[in-house]
């Protein structure tokens, strides 16, 4: 059988860590998948190579959608949304972080939806099973046939063979097989389910829609689109199942951690317009960037941000240090995927493509440039290029995270180790392989400060899991384990 797939990205796009997924569910409001479709076009920012939407109505039952692209493409279309009616409805956007990576194929797009003896149900996860390999070996022996290649049908499967009589129960007893990082939205006929990990690793948050209606969202910003009220953050470990008649019912089954919710959401994943543990992600990165210019002063005549993630640290770093905050850089927001085919002569434009520099801005300054990452060190090296073209005296970059040494094996996609420039190369070695005049990153204390910790990062408990900046993993990554891995521990 073809199956679709979903063209490659474009490979100029491929030295920043890849947001994860979004995930989005509604109760208790007519049409709720024109809700849920709002919701995941503010949410668009965690994954764009695919969308899903499920719908229930009491007369049609069970409807979904799944297509590739961006939700504004897709579920805006009138025709389509017809086939989505009903009251309840959940969805997700995809980056894959498991499965055919690169690859997506439709079967692996979610919700992934299940009809067991006591009625239907969908599920959309954002994060990522580190013992899905094991599992699906387990599964698969045992008889369950897998649809997809993505980690997250596990859940599904371990839902068929629970002997739970209802489907919320069914689903308390998959997750407790499950190691890693998940933040879940469910659906039955009648319930909207929300789930995160006992460390609240990905996030997860509440909303309250008119009346009657629930929203459960990864982020505030796509409550804000739908005009529904922020509640509270699911806890981590908890599990929500709400209705529109009863409410909110608030359960506990996992054993209670110490949560290690993922501090990269505050650095660069989270939109900047969401809230997180009650602080504005913007004031968190602006304060990033005053922590910053305080541990690495310079000298220098304009700061000047990496756009778009860079603007309220570089935004911060020059209020800290009083150099003057300019615009040099101007990104072409209408990039889009498919803009044009990545021919060989298109590969060599590369960031040109996507980024221009203010010549006339940047003429004759010493210009401190700051980026919220460094992955590859590719983009770093290519927009150092182009501000040294534009006249710029010296270029300094300043990094609003620490380097990043380590994989992500919790939802977020990594190049392999090697390819980590933090992994193989010291700050100085770093600094000379771009050829900057100076590179400095954030301190783990100093982001720790940023987001709150006044302390700093407690290194006996750390409060945050920073896991790909420490290659200290919260949770053991049992599947890479077996498949080589060495953690830091073994090196
Ligand atoms: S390893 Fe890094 S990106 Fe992954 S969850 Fe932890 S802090 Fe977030």
């Amino acid at each position: 059988m073809s199956e679709l797939k979903q063209p490659p990205a474009h490979p100029f796009d491929d030295d920043k860590l890849k947001e994860e997924c979004g995930i989005f569910g509604v109760v208790g409001v007519a049409d709720a998948a024109n809700f849920v479709a709002l919701g995941l076009h503010a949410l668009q920012h965690r994954g764009q190579e695919a969308g899903g939407i499920v719908a229930h109505h009491p007369e049609s039952g069970f409807n979904s959608a799944r297509r590739f692209g961006y939700v504004r493409d897709n579920f805006t279309k009138q025709s389509l949304m017809e086939t989505l009616p009903g009251a309840l409805s959940i969805g997700h956007v995809r980056y894959s972080t498991a499965g055919s990576k690169g690859q997506t194929a439709i079967r692996d797009v979610q919700p992934f939806f299940g009809e067991f003896s006591m009625g239907g149900a969908a599920i959309a996860h954002n994060g990522n099973i580190t013992n899905a390999d094991a599992l699906r070996r387990e599964l698969i022996e045992r008889g369950s046939i897998f649809q997809s290649s993505s980690d997250s049908e596990c859940i599904i499967h371990l839902m068929a063979r629970s002997l739970q009589r209802d489907i919320p129960s069914r689903v308390e007893d998959a997750l407790r097989r499950v190691e890693g990082a998940f933040s879940v939205v469910a659906m039955t006929r009648t319930k909207l389910i929300g789930v995160r990990d006992p460390l609240g690793v990905r996030p997860l948050v509440l909303g309250k829609v008119g009346d009657n209606g629930w929203a459960l969202s990864s982020e505030t910003c796509a409550l804000d689109i739908i005009g529904a009220e922020f509640v509270r953050e699911i806890e981590p470990g908890e599990m929500v199942v709400i209705t529109a008649e009863n409410g909110v019912e608030s359960h506990h089954p996992f054993r209670p951690a110490q949560s290690r919710f993922c501090i990269f959401e505050h650095v660069y994943f989270s939109r900047p317009d969401s809230i997180i543990s009650g602080q504005s992600v913007y004031e968190t990165r602006r304060q990033i960037g005053v922590e910053l210019a305080r541990e690495s002063a310079v000298e220098a005549d304009l700061v000047c941000p990496v756009p778009d993630s860079g603007t309220p640290a570089a935004i911060g770093f020059a209020a800290e240090s009083g150099i003057p905050f300019g615009l040099g850089i101007t990104r072409n927001q209408y990039m889009g995927r498919t803009f044009i085919e990545p021919t060989e002569q298109i590969r060599n434009m590369g960031v040109r493509l996507k980024l221009n520099v203010n010549r006339a801005l940047i003429r004759d300054k010493r210009v401190v440039l700051v980026d919220d990452s460094v992955v590859r060190g590719t983009t770093s090296r290519k927009i150092k290029e182009m501000i040294l073209d534009a006249g710029a005296k010296e270029v300094h970059f300043r990094i609003a995270s620490p380097p990043t040494a380590w994989p992500c094996f919790y939802g977020v996609d990594t190049p392999e180790r090697e390819k980590l420039l933090a992994a193989t190369m010291s700050e100085e070695q770093m600094r000379d392989h771009l050829g900057v005049d100076s590179l400095k990153f954030i301190s783990l204390d100093g982001l720790y400060r940023a987001v709150g910790e006044a302390e700093g990062r407690n290194a006996a408990c750390p409060q945050y899991c920073d896991a790909c900046f420490s290659g200290e993993y919260p949770v053991e990554p049992a599947d890479m384990l077996q498949k080589g891995f060495k953690m830091k521990a073994a090196e």
